[in-house]
Formats: C-alpha cells, structure tokens, sequence
C-alpha cells in the first residue's frame, strides 16, 4: 500500500486554526483590541461597516512594528511575549499564542499598517487568505492601523453562520466593553459605520462603569477590596436595589481578562441572598489579581472560561468581601438624598455604634451543599443581619398593615399581605400630589408615599401589553391615512425580525420599496398618536435593551413599548391622572418593580423624616 499521509499546506492549516479563533466578527475584535492593549496603546479606535462582515478597523497609538515584525506576525505561534516554556507560567499580556493574527489574515483581506514612534517610514502590508499581496514602506501615523476586510470571504459556510447584524454588533459591542472595562486609562471609541456607539475618555474604573453603563450607577455601587496573599479583589458591586430580573452587568477579570465563573458568580449571588428579592441578579464587576502561576494557562484563547488553583478558597473571599461590603452600606446613615429612599437601611439611633462585619473563612464551607436552599439564612454562615432596635421594631408593628417584608434587610416593599386580598391603600381617599416633576407622592398613615412616576407607567404598560400579546387576533385600530415612513437598512432589517411581534402589539404594516414602510393601523389606545414616532422609538429601545440586557425577543419588545411610551420625566400629571395610573398600578401582580427592575414605591417613615432635621 502506499503511503496517503501528506502535511497540510500552511494556507489550510491556519484556515482550520482560524475556526477556533475566530467564530464570529467579535472574536476578530477582541484579538485586535488586546494586541493594542499589550502593545501599550493609550488611545483605541474601533470601526466596524456592517457588522464586521464587511470592516473592522483597529487603529491604535502602541509601540507598532517594524518591517520585519509587521511580515512576522502574521506567522503562526509568531509572538513577541513569550520566548520560553517557563514565560508560559507567568503571563500577563492579553494574548500569548501567536495565533490570532494568523488565523484572522487566513479567512479575511487584511491590510496592515504600522510604524514605531522612533522611524520615519512606516510599513503596509496586505494578505488574503493567508497569502502576502504586498509589502511596501509608507508613510502612516506612529502605532498600528489594522483593517480586516471580506472576513470568511473564503469560508462561506462560516459566513452563513453569523446572525443578523443587529446580533452580530451586540457581541462587539460587549466585547469592547469587557476590554474597555479594565483599562479605564486608555481612551477607547467605537463607532458602526459612521454612527458613534461608545466614546470613552480616561478615568478612574467607577468613571469607566458609568459611561459604559449609564450615570444611574453613579450613586449605585460600591468599591470592593480585598487584598489576601492569595488573591487581591477589587472592583464594583451594585446596591440591592439595582438588581435586575436579568444577567445584566455581571463581569469578572482575572488579571484584566474577562472570564465566566459559575461558581464564583455563585458567591457573589449569595452574599446578596437576604438584600434581594428571589430572581433578581446582582451588578458587579470585579477584577481577580493572581499570580499567573495560580491559574491555568492553557486555556483556549476563546473560552472565557478558567480554573484556579484553590477555588474555594477564593469562593470564601469574595463572598465574605461582597458581604462586608453589603453590611457596610446597610449600616451607612441614609441622608445622602441622590440614594433613593428605603427601608433596607434604617438609620441608627446616634447612641449605637455600629458593628461592622468581619470577614472570616471557612475552609470547610461548601456553598453547593445548600444551593437548593438559597433564601433561608444559613446556619453556619458568619455574617449575621442587623438586628432591629427596639424602636424599629415598635414602629414596624405600627406599620404592619400598610407593608411587610421589612425583615432582614428586605427593601421590597408590600401593600398588600397578599395578592388576593384588595390593596391596603385607597386610591380614591389619597391626596395625590406630584414631586418634581418625577415623583407621585401621599401622605399616608404615619409616612410619606413615594411612587415613581416612570417606572409605575412602565409596569403599567408592560402589562398592558403583554396581555394584547397574549390575544389570539389583537385588536388593530385602520388608519384612515396610513403614514409611510422611511428607515435604515439596519432598522428596517430589524422590523422584518420583528415582524410577527410588531403584528402582536396590534400594528399592521406594509413594506413599501425604497426602505419605507407604511403604517396601515396601530393598537387602539395609541392611534392618536404619532405611530411613527412610536415606532422609531420601539425600534431605538429594543437595539438599546439588546446591549444592556438579554431577553428574549417577546420580552424585548414589551419592555421597549413599555419604556418607548411612559411618561417622562418633568411630565405634569393631572390627579385624574395619578389616579388612573396608581389604580392601574395597584391591579399588578407586579406593583412594586417595573420591568427593567427598578423599585417603583418607597416609604419614609416618620423615623427617617425626624432624622433629616438632627438631634433636638
Ligand atoms: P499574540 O498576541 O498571541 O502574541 P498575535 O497573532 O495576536 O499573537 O500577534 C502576534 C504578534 O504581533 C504579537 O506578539 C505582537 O508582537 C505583534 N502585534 C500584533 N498586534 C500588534 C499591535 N497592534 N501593535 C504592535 N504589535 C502588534
Ligand atoms: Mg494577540
């Protein structure tokens, strides 16, 4: 017989290499974005045309290549950070396997741009599908300008593959955001096509939270420090009260990488156990600092997923940290009025010092034994919830009948014992009045009601129109003179996503030629209003929701119209209209948060109004 086996040629080799590496546009943009983050950049461009299909551009201020380098790193295991096996054991770039590059320059027309600070002459070079077109001395700014153009133009099959583009763009997006997270002092920007998704200037980790995620967690987290000779933690966690129904922001580094740990997301969820309600996430972002030699280098470059060494020991630390830190603030005196008012929280007597929670550890605790179980206090847990003073627990009695659910710690807040029984309040005998211009508020038996104009409407709408959902044939209200709008190919993409659902809410539509849609009939209660304006907001929510939450299309869309058509901010309410939405509110299964999470009632009880004028 005669010999069959030959050597794949090079070319074949890193295509086949480059499937692992590089499954979908985003993985390409994580690769580029963490060499010019190891090759010492401070300032990040990202541009992508088409959801990467067609460009992604990396433009970056590093240390770029010489002739001989630039033409080097696109071979495969070609990497200037490792030299021996030992380096192996204590990385602490980003990459180290010398494969990107290669794998991406095998499925895509790469051109390459690059020149040290010290030279006057920059390189350019351009490969597709693996093979060298050109390489030429030109001029090009100091750093290194990376444009991969046509991915998977040789690989059809992994083409097909990729989502649509709204799809597709929300994976860059949270990739530039885990890499963008842990470098706050490199200025990174993003833009799709020639739209601006993401601008962010310098600063500390809490400035780099809050303007990926929204100035609402300005005033929403709290710092987490551990430092253990083991492990050094540190980073964010959210207060209770922003915990969402969905795995919104939950992200983990081990030294600056982002990782996903399900054991120790389970920390993190436990230390809340008592603060949030059943089914409610926790924000965090928390960076683990350990010596390389801890963990296991021999992860794939794709998989975020990681073991160390001594898990559970690490398990106890962070959740003692996180719960420390959750102590802390549920001891903090609550006059900090840019705090939304609750009851997790009581203030102190000025007498009673508080006691801060020790971190101790358990080397024996294994948290699986009663996962089942997560809600009940643990037995052999250490940290043990603030116990009520007397006064506390006088004025809780008082208060019974309007709200329970005071008990340990727990900010969620009932009007009803139970949901059968009519609500405690009495919408009509209320004396309803409006706070700036963002609160409803009344004085009820001993305190002051407080409602969330906003977040009520939400819960209002999301349940409205999830019931329209529901219905077999929704009720469509014909236009006399159907509008036609005009759309962007991206936007008109996504109504034809969203067609069956559009249809759902009660909207008939009909797509015309050149981008434009006609609005044939709306959903009953908003015919008066401008569709078109409700449609475009529909679709402006939805992209916004599809970065910042996951949900499922059904879930997506309800939380878009519900947000898309609820009173703003500053909006003036007439009483009959506080009656009607605190009435409709009231018949929720749902009253006390809306969709997104958010609290939507709060109470301040005649303890916390004595306790904004002092001592007397
Ligand atoms: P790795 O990052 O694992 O070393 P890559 O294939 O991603 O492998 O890159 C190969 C080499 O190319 C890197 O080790 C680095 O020396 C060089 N390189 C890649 N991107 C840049 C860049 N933006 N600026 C400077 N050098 C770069
Ligand atoms: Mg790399």
């Amino acid at each position: 017989m005669s010999d069959i086996i030959n050597l794949l040629p090079d070319a074949v080799a890193n295509q086949i290499a480059a499937g692992e590496v590089v499954q979908r546009p985003a993985s390409a943009v994580k690769e580029l974005l963490e060499n010019a983050i190891d090759a010492g950049a401070d300032n990040i461009k990202l541009i992508i045309k088409d959801a990467g299909r067609a460009l992604i551009q990396i433009i970056d201020n590093g240390r770029g290549m010489s002739p001989t380098d630039a033409r080097m790193s696109f071979e495969r295991h070609a990497t200037s950070k490792i030299k021996k096996a030992e380096d192996l054991f204590d990385i602490r770039s980003m990459g180290f396997r010398g494969e990107a590059l290669a794998s991406i320059a095998a499925i895509a027309q790469v051109e390459l741009k690059t020149r040290p600070h010290d030279q006057n002459m920059g390189t350019q070079i351009l490969i597709e599908g693996s093979e060298v077109k050109e390489q030429t001395d030109i001029a090009t700014q100091a750093g290194t300008i990376f444009s991969i153009k046509n991915l998977f133009f040789n690989t059809p099959a992994r083409r097909n593959f990729l989502k649509s583009n709204m799809v597709e763009t929300r994976h860059i997006q949270e990739e530039f955001n885990r890499v963008a997270l842990m470098h706050p002092h490199i200025a990174f920007s993003f833009y799709d096509e020639d739209r601006r998704k993401s601008v962010l200037s310098t600063g500390s980790l809490k400035q780099r939270i809050v303007e990926l995620f929204g100035k609402k967690l300005n005033t929403r987290i709290l710092a987490v420090e551990e430092r253990t000779d083991l492990v050094s933690i540190s980073g964010f966690i959210g207060k209770p009260e922003i915990a969402r129904k969905t795995r919104g922001e939950q992200y983990f580094f081990v030294n600056k990488r982002f990782i996903k740990h399900p054991y120790l997301n389970h920390a993190v969820q436990n230390a809340y156990e008592e603060l949030i309600p059943q089914g409610y996430f926790p924000s965090y972002f928390i960076n683990f600092d350990i010596d390389p030699k801890m963990i296991d280098v021999n992860i794939h470059p794709t998989k975020t997923e990681i073991s160390f060494q001594d898990e559970r020991t690490i398990y106890q630390i962070l959740r003692a940290s996180v719960k420390m830190v959750l102590g802390k603030f549920a001891f903090s005196p609550q006059l900090d009025f840019e705090r939304e008012m609750s009851f997790d929280a009581a203030p102190l007597p000025a007498n009673i010092e508080p006691k801060q929670p020790s971190i101790h550890i358990n080397p024996d605790y294994n948290p699986f034994e009663e996962e089942s179980n997560n809600t009940t206090p643990k037995t052999g847990s250490q940290w043990v919830p603030p116990q009520k003073t007397e006064r506390e627990l006088h004025n809780q009695d008082q208060w019974q009948q309007l709200y329970e659910g005071l008990d340990e710690g727990n900010a969620q807040l009932n009007i009803r014992s139970n949901l059968d029984t009519e609500p405690v309040l009495d919408v009509q005998n209320m004396n309803l009045f409006q706070i700036g211009g963002q609160y409803i508020a009344s004085s009820v038996d001993g305190g002051l009601l407080l409602i969330d104009q906003r977040a009520a409407h939400e819960r209002v709408l999301y349940d409205r129109f999830s019931e329209i959902m529901a219905q077999e044939n929704p009720a469509c209200q014909r236009k006399l003179f159907p509008e036609v709008v005009a759309f962007s190919p991206a936007d008109l993409d996504l109504i034809r996503e969203l067609w069956v659902e559009i249809h759902k809410l009660g909207f008939e539509l009909k797509e015309l030629n050149n981008n434009e849609i006609q609005i044939l009939g709306a959903p009953p209660d908003i015919v008066n209003e401008a569709s078109n304006r409700i449609l475009e907001g529909l679709l402006e929510h939805y992209k916004n929701n599809q970065i910042e939450v996951r949900l499922d299309k059904k879930s997506n869309i309800l939380l878009s119209m519900a947000k898309n058509l609820s009173v703003r901010v500053n909006q003036v309410l007439k009483p009959e209209e506080m009656n009607a939405l605190i009435e409709a509110l009231l018949e929720s299964e749902e009253y006390a948060y809306s969709p997104s999470g958010q609290k939507i009632m709060a109470i301040i009880d005649i303890n916390q109004l004595n306790s904004l004028f002092g001592p007397r």
